[in-house]
C-alpha cells in the first residue's frame, strides 16, 4: 500500500485553505482505502512564527479536534504530534549538512513570510529541512498539500537525493506532491493566499457570528449594485469550493446581469459554508467534551510513528558514521 503523509502547523486556527488544500485530501485518501496515512501536527514548525505558548497549546488541541471532526479516523490513519517523535529533529540535523544555504534562501515561503513582517529567525530559514525530515523519515510516497508547498517538496527531493548520493545509500525515497488544481491556492478575504499567519482567514469552525464577520469582510471593488460585476471575483471563487456547477453558474450569471450585490453573494456563501460543515461542526462539539480520548489518540499515534522513526534514524546515523550506543 502507498504511504501518504502530511502535516499542518498549529500556527493558528484552521481555515478553508487548509481544508480544501490539504485536509480534504487526507480524508479522501483515507476513505479510498488505497493509502496508509500519516497525518501530524507540526508543532515544532509553528515555533518559527508563533511565540505565545498558550496559543500553541490551544491551537494544537484545536487541530486534533478539527482532524477528527472532519473525518480522520485514528483506526485507519496515524495521527500524531511532530514533537512526540523527537527523531524528526535529529534527522533534520543530519539533513541540514547536505543542504546548501542558497537553496533555503531561495524559498518562496521564507521570502513571503519575511515580506509580511515575520521575524527571520534561523528556524524560518531551515523550515524546509525539518519538513524534509518529517517526510523522508516515513518513506512517504505521496504528500497531499496546497500549491504553496510545491517548492518545499522539491527541496525535500533535492535533499534526499543529495544525502543518498553523498553517503552512497538508497535510504530515502523521493516523495511526490499531491496537489489538486481546483483548490491549489484558496484565496483569503484580502484575495492573497489564505494563511493562518496572514490574518486573512475564513475558519470553518468559528462561531456563526465570527464566520459571518469573516465572510462579510471579503474584499470587493466598489462597482455599484446595479452594474454587472466580474464573475470571477473572490466571493465567486470561494463559492466554487462548496456549490454544484449549476449553482456556481447561477451566481456567475447574476453577477454578469447586474442588480446583484456583493452582500447578496456573501450571504449565499455563508449559507453554503454552514451547510457544508454542519455535521462536522456538531461532531466537533461532542469531541471537545472528551479530552481523554484526544490524548489517547495522540499517544497511540505517536507510539506507532516513533517506532518507524527510531528504525530510520538508526540507519541514517549508520550511513553518516555516527556510532550510536543508546
Ligand atoms: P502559516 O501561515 O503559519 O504558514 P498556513 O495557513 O499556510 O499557515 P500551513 O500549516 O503552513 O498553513 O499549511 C498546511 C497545509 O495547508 C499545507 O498543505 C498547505 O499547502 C495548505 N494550505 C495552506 N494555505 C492554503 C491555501 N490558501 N490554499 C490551499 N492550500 C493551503
Ligand atoms: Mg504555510
Amino acid at each position: 500500500m502507498k504511504r501518504s503523509l502530511s502535516g499542518i502547523q498549529p500556527s493558528g486556527i484552521l481555515h478553508l485553505g487548509n481544508y480544501f488544500g490539504a485536509m480534504k485530501q487526507f480524508i479522501d485518501a483515507q476513505n479510498s482505502g488505497e493509502y496508509d496515512g500519516f497525518y501530524f501536527i507540526a508543532d515544532y514548525h509553528s515555533l518559527t512564527s508563533l511565540t505565545d505558548p498558550k496559543s500553541l497549546k490551544d491551537n494544537t488541541y484545536n487541530i486534533v479536534l478539527d482532524y477528527l471532526a472532519l473525518g480522520l479516523d485514528p483506526n485507519k490513519s496515524t495521527i500524531f504530534l511532530q514533537s512526540d517523535v523527537p527523531e524528526h529533529v535529529e534527522l533534520s540535523w543530519l539533513l541540514s549538512n547536505v543542504t546548501p544555504v542558497g537553496l533555503l534562501e531561495r524559498g518562496h515561503s521564507y521570502k513571503d513570510k519575511i515580506a509580511k513582517g515575520i521575524f527571520p529567525n534561523t528556524g524560518l530559514l531551515t523550515y524546509p529541512v525539518l519538513m524534509a525530515a518529517d517526510i523522508l523519515m516515513y518513506d512517504a510516497d505521496v504528500v497531499p498539500v496546497g500549491k504553496d508547498q510545491k517548492q518545499h517538496l522539491e527541496m525535500t527531493r533535492d535533499i534526499a537525493m543529495k544525502f543518498n548520493q553523498q553517503y552512497g545509500v538508497e535510504l530515502f525515497k523521493l516523495p511526490e506532491p499531491l496537489i489538486l488544481d481546483d483548490s491549489a491556492v484558496v484565496p483569503g478575504i484580502d484575495g492573497q493566499k489564505m494563511s493562518k499567519s496572514y490574518g486573512n482567514t475564513i475558519n470553518m469552525f468559528a462561531s456563526k457570528k465570527e464566520l459571518k464577520k469573516q465572510i462579510m469582510s471579503i474584499v470587493t471593488d466598489s462597482t455599484p449594485l446595479e452594474e454587472p460585476k466580474d464573475p470571477n471575483n473572490n466571493i465567486a471563487k470561494l463559492y466554487t469550493l462548496f456549490a454544484s456547477i449549476e449553482k456556481q453558474n447561477e451566481m456567475k450569471e447574476k453577477f454578469l446581469a447586474g442588480n446583484y450585490g456583493y452582500g447578496h453573494a456573501k450571504a449565499e456563501l455563508l449559507d453554503a459554508v454552514l451547510e457544508y460543515f454542519g455535521e462536522a461542526r456538531e461532531r466537533r462539539e461532542k469531541l471537545a467534551q472528551d479530552m481523554d480520548y484526544i490524548h489517547t489518540v495522540l499517544f497511540e499515534g505517536g507510539k506507532k510513528a516513533r517506532a518507524i522513526a527510531q528504525e530510520k534514524i538508526m540507519k541514517a546515523k549508520e550511513a553518516v558514521g555516527i556510532i550510536g550506543n543508546m
